[in-house]
């Protein structure tokens, strides 16, 4: 490390710092990134989709070399109790057509992909190097200290990029501790398993993904969902729970005993059966939404990606808001530099507005009323799963008894765990919550 100035210093090397440093590199700007990791992605997890879109906006022929695994052309929903599920399969040969909307990825491999770019489009990247704090003048944030050495470095304005615990901003007290209400814990297992194994389990072939998404009891009452995805040879499946959920559980269930309960689920089951599990892994996803995120810029810094709580939790989107606000941020500070701008607040409350401009902030918005409304309702991750399914199978049951009887049937079993107030109160809060 040197005393030598960068115009930006970039903190993780995960998509959010990568599309940041990519960005403002290939501009022609002078980037050090630091990553605290062995190599990018060493220490990075994800279900993990790849959203194309927001990638496209940063290297549109990406397709050309990025490790992808398969590309999605199914989405599966399914409710869960615990022995069926209730399900909404979407399979469209549209997606079968180039260019892939959306691919499974592996993120250690497409990390260090991605970070190839960074490098060749001119930024200087450390590893095994942590931040430990920012070096403030006044107000303004000037450059870095890290854990090496004589390891302070200057730049005109420092993006962090360091993932969902936003140590730094903490630190420098740009916003407040962690929230268990705002923050949920996953778990999740890579299984491998032969290729054509996949293909036949999950009706497809060749390069075809699938997706499926749980919810109901699996999460025992907890606010929180579970996932499937094929990978090329190998499955990804994983839950995640609200952290606060996990602490005031009186089960006092652990997140690796709900992973292993899903994974015994009936339905499950056979779909993963003789995977062998190579990979295990556990990290928290910043779901607080849209009234948890904190302040994003000041004099001479930038928060970008988990750090800033840029997670669509309803949709299970991160790392496409990640990327997008890297390229936003990035494109703020060449706008400052281009302009011969100081990297005041004032300046650099343009990256806000781009955010606010973005599909990140306006999806985030959309959904800001929801995770109160979920946290408030506990049934609908326990009482209706367990409703709906038996419904259905009272339903698809063919026993001798009449449909008007079992329409009858079904209508009373949820009347009875909830008056018709209550059921239409719940669907008008859904409704209200997501407008
Ligand atoms: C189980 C799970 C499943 C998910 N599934 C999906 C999915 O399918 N699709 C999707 O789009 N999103 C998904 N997400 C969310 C997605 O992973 C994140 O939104 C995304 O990784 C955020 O990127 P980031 O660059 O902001 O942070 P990160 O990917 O966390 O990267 C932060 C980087 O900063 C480094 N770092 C941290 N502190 C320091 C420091 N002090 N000094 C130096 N380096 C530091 C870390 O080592 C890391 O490399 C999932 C998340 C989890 C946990």
């Amino acid at each position: 490390m040197s005393n030598e100035k960068f115009d930006a210093i970039v903190v993780g090397a995960g998509p959010s710092g990568n599309a940041a440093a990519y960005t403002m590199a290939k501009a022609g700007l002078k980037v050090l990134q630091i990553e605290r990791g062995e190599y990018p992605g060493s220490k990075n997890v994800q279900g993990a989709i790849l959203y194309s879109n927001a990638l496209e906006q940063i290297i549109p022929d990406f397709r050309e070399d990025a490790p992808l695994e398969r590309h999605i052309i199914e989405q599966r929903m399914w409710m869960m109790d615990d022995e069926s599920f209730v399900g909404t399969h979407y399979r469209s040969d549209d997606y079968n057509k180039p260019p892939y909307n959306r691919y499974t990825i592996i993120r250690a491999q497409f990390d260090k992909w991605f970070s190839s770019k960074v490098r060749e489009a001119g930024a200087l990247l450390i590893c095994e190097t942590t931040v430990e704090e920012l070096l403030l003048d006044g107000e303004r944030v000037i450059g870095v200290r890290c854990d090496r050495l004589g390891g302070e470095v200057y730049a005109d304005v420092v993006v962090l990029a360091d993932g969902v615990n936003s140590t730094l901003a903490r630190k420098a007290g740009f916003h407040g501790e962690l929230d268990a209400g705002n923050v949920a814990l996953a778990v999740k297992e890579i299984l491998f398993l032969p290729e054509d194994v996949i293909q036949q389990r999950f009706n497809i072939k060749e390069d075809e993904g699938v997706v499926i998404e749980l919810m109901g009891k699996v999460t025992e009452g907890m606010v929180g969902t579970g996932f499937l995805y094929t990978n090329k040879e190998s499955l990804t499946i994983g839950v995640g729970c609200m952290l606060s959920d996990f602490k005031a559980n009186p089960l006092r269930t652990k997140p690796y005993e709900l992973l292993e309960k899903l994974k015994k689920h009936p339905s499950i089951a056979p779909m993963i059966e003789g995977g062998e599990m190579k990979e295990y892994c556990a990290h928290l996803i910043p779901e607080g939404g849209f009234n948890a995120v904190p302040r994003l810029y000041g004099p001479g810094w930038l928060i970008v990606g988990d750090s800033g709580g840029f997670v669509n939790a309803v949709h299970r989107e991160g790392s496409n808001l990640a990327m997008t606000s890297g390229r936003l941020a990035g494109e703020t500070v060449i706008a400052m530099k281009a302009a011969g701008q100081e990297p005041s607040a004032a300046h650099l409350k343009l990256y806000k507005d781009k955010m606010d401009e973005s599909f990140v902030m306006k999806d985030l918005k959309k959904y800001r009323k929801l995770p109160e409304v979920l946290h408030s309702s506990p049934q609908f991750f326990t009482a209706y799963p367990e409703l709906v399914n038996r419904a259905a199978k009272t339903f698809f049951t063919v026993d001798g008894v009449d449909k008007h009887s079992k329409e009858k049937e079904i209508l009373g079993s949820f009347r009875s765990k909830r008056s018709l107030t209550g059921l239409v109160g719940d669907a008008f809060k859904i409704w209200r919550a997501s407008r």
